[in-house]
């Protein structure tokens, strides 16, 4: 396997979501397990972090020397199949993973369907819609900490948009729900369009986006009640947006969406950020944190 990244930045800009890729130094694709032991060996015999890169629909990339970019593409697809549980490869993109599962009858995460990226990034990130979460799905995740492949199967306290695993995800079991009509089974397909028209007409996807820049916040009410704010709303009351710095964009459309209009540079976004986290803090006293991961340095 090859480690050393030598200067196909236009490749790695094609993977990123919001066509934003600074100077990369070092990126590898293993094929399999050994060869991602492999890379983290690798890494740690030059100094490097480990980073896990999969559908990077999440991750604003910089210029970046002190980090080995581990990306799951080339990775040997696998699905395994016994009754409602199927056993995959992280590097299965969510939208193709949907529509096989759903060919056999096979449903419940089509709440994430329209999300560009790949199986292990959502498990990772604990991604969720519409009030729902992949961890909901997970009979265990098998990840690589650099030294042993684990088993986790214990997903109870897991957090907003958060995982807790250390190192890289190399196999998932999800646990579906079974039909088997053909009827119900074109509509689980409908289903899956329903939830992609309904991000098209709210999301600015026609702009490379990372999605949500910023998680929602959650404040304590007088009544001592806890409640998740949107942030799109507080950008929108901030009159944020429309913000432009260079090429990046608060969108019109959805406010908690950062957009490449064309042209922006890593430091657009960065600049961008820090104006949006700045003006949210100023007006209502609320830190945004970050949803978007910053791979820089
Ligand atoms: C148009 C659009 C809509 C979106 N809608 C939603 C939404 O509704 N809900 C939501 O939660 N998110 C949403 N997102 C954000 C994003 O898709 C999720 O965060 C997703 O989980 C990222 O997956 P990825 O494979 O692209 O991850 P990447 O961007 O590649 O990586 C994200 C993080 O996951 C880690 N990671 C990736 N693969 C692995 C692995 N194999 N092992 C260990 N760690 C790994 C990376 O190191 C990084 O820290 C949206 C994004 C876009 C562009």
């Amino acid at each position: 396997m090859d480690f050393i990244y030598s200067g196909k930045t236009d490749k790695l800009k094609k993977m990123s979501h919001l066509n934003v890729v600074g100077e990369v130094k070092y990126l590898c694709f293993p094929r399999d397990k050994s060869e991602i032991s492999e890379a983290y060996n690798y890494a740690i015999q030059k100094g490097l972090k480990p980073f896990p890169l999969g559908g990077g629909s999440n991750t604003l990339i910089g210029d970046v020397e002190t980090y080995l970019i581990i990306s799951d593409l080339f990775l040997n697809k696998k699905w395994d199949e016994k009754n409602n549980y199927v056993t995959v490869t992280p590097n299965w993109n969510i939208n193709s993973l949907l529509i096989t599962a759903a060919k056999k009858g096979l449903y419940g995460l089509e709440f994430l369907a329209g999300i560009p990226a790949h199986l292990g990034g959502l498990a990772f990130m604990n991604a969720g819609a519409y009030g729902q979460e992949i961890s909901d799905y997970f009979e265990y995740i098998e990840f690589f900490n650099g030294k042993d492949f684990l088993i986790m199967k214990d997903f109870n306290e897991l957090e907003y948009r958060k995982s807790n695993i250390i190192g890289f995800i190399t196999e998932l079991c999800l646990r579906f729900n079974q039909i088997n009509k053909d009827q119900i089974k074109n509509q689980i397909l409908n289903n899956i369009q329903n939830f992609i028209v309904k991000r098209k007409q709210t999301q600015p996807l026609e702009y490379p986006n990372l999605g949500c820049f910023f998680k929602n916040p959650q404040v304590i009410q007088p009544n001592g009640e806890i409640k998740t704010i949107s942030t799109g709303m507080l950008i929108e009351q901030a009159n944020l947006k429309g913000y432009t710095i260079g090429g990046a964009m608060v969108s019109h459309k959805h406010g908690n969406f950062l957009i490449n209009r064309g042209d922006a540079k890593f430091g657009d976004f960065v600049e961008l950020i820090k104006i949006v986290q700045d003006t949210i803090q100023e007006k209502f006293n609320i830190d945004l944190e970050l949803e978007v991961k910053i791979l820089n340095g």
